[in-house]
């Protein structure tokens, strides 16, 4: 019997994000393969039929992963592959496998999903929020792409991917040294997470708006220009729009995702709740972007001066208003220059921070710090009653006054307070 030529395996890579360990095998053709965990100690074998190693696994960083080390060896006289990896603890495994794609042939995907990483950032809950009186108002900010997905590439290997993390952490930046607001990540390295994941993500961390940001590539060179986006229902505003969502639903084919449900809870929703919560968050959305559009404009030249709208998974969030902001075209040698640069990756942050700040302040959600500074209830002062675990300190940090300032202005002569004391609190 002749054997038929063994697939190879030109290409692993190992990728580490707060949710799980990703390795992915670039495959020559598709393979079948099969993963199981041995324990004492915990270890995880993947299995590849048919199939044998080109690539080198000594050269790869396994810091912070859960795998200490990788080891591979020939099974079944040569023809099948064995990957042992060598873990720090036990791991839940998933894998799948992905279809060939833009510039990526046959892939395996192993995620490994780990105590550690089940561990995520405390967020407060929405009575602790409601608690707190005058709460933030979170801006969850999301860079696009990440991972096996780079997003355009310009020249001199300039990854949108790059890029948008960069404009997204000064952006993120800019709200933490603002009163009133907190900005939060999506996305904090070089990994990939699905498009459906990322709305989830802002959702758990209680986003009061949701920034999705990019750097695309358009089939000329000749375009050029920033321009926002917000979702539509009912198809796109123009040929451009239509054609970038399309291009930016890819991504979770490019970047690797396990099983994309058809008919999740955003097609359920439709019916109902789009119609209902959606007509709101879609105008705060459109009137944030025309804010947007506007700071834009005086950093970078636009390539619509109004918000267009089509049908992007990622702004599929019916009740937070939610855009999409192409910072530039990287696949206009122009731009691409320019979107380089951290002087001008800051000016843009600076200009999408000053049109979301603008719209938040014009229209604040209710409960919020900047909900209480536009009602003129800092001229005032409020009364605020002490509840159990509550401090002087705490007290003040939240309503942003002096230590010094809000036990002078009740007359305080010690620190000590005491439940169902009442206090005012001074103009801020
Ligand atoms: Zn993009």
């Amino acid at each position: 019997m002749l054997l038929a030529a063994r697939t190879a395996v030109d290409g692993l890579r190992v990728r580490q994000s707060p949710e799980k360990t990703r390795i992915v095998f670039d495959l020559g053709s598709p393979v079948e393969h099969k993963v199981f965990s041995l324990t004492d100690p915990h270890r995880l074998v993947i299995d590849i039929s048919n199939a044998e190693l080109k690539a080198d696994v000594d050269e790869l960083a396994l810091e912070r992963t859960p795998i200490r080390s990788i080891r591979s060896s020939d099974r079944n006289e040569g023809k099948d592959l064995r990957v042992v990896l060598d873990l720090e603890e036990e791991v839940k495994p998933r894998s799948f496998v992905l279809k060939p794609i833009m510039q990526y042939g046959d892939r395996l995907v192993i995620d490994l999903y780990g105590e550690a990483a089940q561990t995520r950032e405390p967020v407060a809950q929405k009575s602790e929020r409601t608690l707190t009186q005058m709460r933030d108002v979170v801006i969850a900010i999301d860079a696009g792409h990440g991972g096996d997905d780079p997003g355009a590439i310009g020249p001199g290997n300039l990854y949108e991917k790059n890029v948008v993390l960069s404009i997204a952490s000064t952006l993120r930046d800019l709200f933490e040294q603002e009163p009133g607001f907190r900005g939060t990540l999506v996305r904090t390295g070089d990994y990939y997470i699905a498009l459906h994941k990322r709305t989830e993500i802002a959702r758990q961390r209680q986003a009061d708006v949701f920034l999705s940001i990019h750097a695309d590539a358009f089939k000329t060179p000749k375009v050029s220009g920033a321009s926002v986006y917000a979702i539509s229902q009912k198809g796109a505003t123009s040929e451009t729009a239509r054609w970038l969502a399309e291009k930016e639903n890819r991504a979770d084919l490019i970047g690797g995702v396990g099983s994309v449900s058809l008919d999740d809870k955003d097609d359920l929703l439709a019916g109902v709740l789009l119609d209902l919560s959606m007509t709101a968050s879609l105008s705060a959305s459109l009137d944030m972007g025309n804010l947007v559009l506007k700071e834009l404009g005086k950093v970078n030249k636009l390539h619509k001066k109004s918000v267009e709208q089509a049908a992007f998974a990622v702004l599929k969030s019916p009740d937070i208003p939610s855009l999409l902001i192409e910072t530039g075209y990287i696949s206009n040698p122009g731009e691409a220059k320019k979107l380089a640069t951290s002087s001008h990756q800051k000016k843009l942050a600076r200009a999408i921070f000053n049109g979301v700040r603008d719209a938040m302040q014009d229209n604040p959600p209710a409960g919020s710090y900047l909900a209480w500074v536009k009602e003129g209830r800092q001229d005032e002062g409020i009364t605020y009653v002490i509840e159990r675990g509550d401090t002087l300190s705490e007290i003040a940090d939240r309503y942003r006054v002096s230590f010094k300032k809000l036990k002078d202005f009740n007359g305080l002569r010690s620190d000590t307070i005491r439940i169902g004391q009442k206090l005012k609190i001074p103009p801020g």
